[in-house]
């Protein structure tokens, strides 16, 4: 489903463009991941390896740049935090005010995991 509302305007966007602003939310995040991949993903939108390896869907590429923004703080924060307990939201909620918002909006986000 489209969103009107302009934050979320889908620009048409490179790869590795995405690459680098997970690049600078890592910074921002002080998280170092060992390797950040943009792939073929169905099932998922983001997985993160114990090894630190971050992998993003490449279908995140269409996707609304707040729904992206929060793949990217979601999956980079389990380099912090590996599960999705109390310390998890409370990081979200530092890291990215409002996601809970972005995760409502973007209705089929519930079908694949992160
Ligand atoms: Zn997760």
């Amino acid at each position: 489903m489209k969103n009107t509302s302009r934050d979320n305007a889908v620009k048409l966007q490179t790869k590795e463009q995405f690459k680098a602003e997970i690049a600078r939310w890592a910074a921002i995040m002080k998280v170092k991941p060992v390797q950040i991949r943009v792939q073929r993903m169905t099932k998922k939108w983001a997985s993160c390896s114990s090894k630190g390896r971050v992998s993003f869907s490449a279908d995140l590429l269409q996707e609304p740049r707040a729904f992206q923004k929060y793949a990217i703080v979601h999956e980079l924060l389990h380099l912090q935090v590996p599960n999705h307990g109390k310390l998890f939201k409370s990081l979200m909620n530092a890291y990215l005010p409002g996601w809970e918002a972005i995760l409502e909006e973007r209705n089929g986000s519930a079908t694949r995991s992160l």
